[in-house]
């Protein structure tokens, strides 16, 4: 970090300056110029917020050299992190497609789906049993019972799934019935669940909130791992934009920015980012194309009678075809899609 100091400072409020850093363990480098202070700070100066050294009032600029988050940088590891989620490895060479309903509606409908979804390529199922609804008089899930479902269904297909959790009361229930916990985009930031989901060894599915920055969604990654959860996914889901033709915008460039800055794999979700089902095999492709290392799809057998997002889901011979065309596209960049 490097701290440039106003050219009326005293050399009694540098030296306040210096104290108050050394106190805090970091080692100083000085650099007097003609009229300029420069003061590079070297240490790890991710415990420090470069805005707070702005209340000294002869501090004229903070400068970042190194990013804020430490434990997801690729810089700390190099090599691509690989999730293992119940067997289903996210991450490296090969693409992983996970599809299911928005929310479990019913058993019948999870036990119908989930041999279609299956069929259609998917390796890991989806489905919320706790909705994050805008309005209180939507379905909002069926909570534990919509868990249990999942559960029967991981059991009798042999597949992993995914459901998205909304409070830290709920964890031992996830824990125990679900293989991939998801953080939703409005729970980004819950920083109280974040910390307590870095307690377990779970992998979790966090997904950018809907108006944050790339490094505000790795910094919330970052509470993860720094409880000790090294198994994060990140999820690009859309942001909110000015353009209203679709539900978000999808920032595809966040999958090269992801991919430079961080070793955890990223998937995307064309169908929140979308809104529409007509967009989503495109969205779905350039996503492919562009380096992600997966798609998590909603798929439900009669969208017009689904309890949630059923104008965003694929009917499941849609699906079908949407994995095949990925599969062709995964060959096109050298990578595999089973
Ligand atoms: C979901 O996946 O069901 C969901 C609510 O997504 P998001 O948090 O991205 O809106
Ligand atoms: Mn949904």
């Amino acid at each position: 970090m490097i701290i440039k100091i106003k050219n009326n400072a005293t050399q009694e409020q540098i030296n306040e300056l210096k104290k108050h850093l050394v106190n805090k363990g970091f080692e100083i480098h000085e650099s007097f110029g003609k009229s300029t202070t420069i003061i590079g700070v070297i240490g790890d100066t991710t415990t420090i917020d470069p805005n707070s050294l702005y209340a000294y009032e002869y501090v004229d600029t903070v400068l970042r050299v190194q990013e804020a988050f430490k434990k997801v940088n690729r810089k700390f590891k190099p090599d691509d992190t690989i999730v293992d989620v119940a067997g289903i490895k996210i991450g490296g060479k090969n693409i992983v497609v996970i599809g299911g309903p928005c929310a479990v509606e019913s058993n019948q409908q999870i036990q119908e789906i989930t041999p279609l979804v299956i069929e259609a390529g998917a390796k890991i199922l989806r489905g919320g049993a706790y909705k994050p609804r805008t309005s209180p008089y939507s379905f909002q899930g069926l909570e534990q019972e919509g868990l249990e479902i999942l559960s029967q269904a991981k059991q009798k297909y042999n597949i992993p799934v995914v459901s998205e959790i909304m409070s830290v009361d709920d964890i031992d229930l996830f824990v125990k019935h679900v293989d991939l916990i998801q953080v939703g985009a409005r729970n980004m930031q819950n920083f109280a669940l974040l910390k307590e989901l870095g307690k377990i060894n779970k992998p979790i599915l966090l997904k950018r909130g809907i108006a944050n920055t790339i490094e505000e969604w790795l910094m919330s990654a970052e509470y993860i791992l720094a409880g000790g959860n090294t198994n994060v996914i990140l999820c690009e889901r859309g942001i909110r934009t000015f353009e209203s033709s679709t539900r978000n915008t999808l920032d595809l460039s966040s999958i090269p920015v992801i991919k430079k800055l961080s070793h955890l794999p990223i998937i995307v979700d064309p169908s929140h980012a979308a809104g529409r089902w007509e967009y989503i095999e495109s969205l779905s492709l350039a996503s492919i194309a562009a380096g992600a290392d997966g798609l998590i799809v909603e798929v439900h057998q009669t969208p017009e009678t689904a309890l949630s997002d059923g104008q965003q889901s694929l009917k499941p011979e849609k699906f079908k075809t949407l994995v095949a065309k990925c599969k062709r596209v995964a060959e096109a960049i050298d990578r595999t899609l089973e």
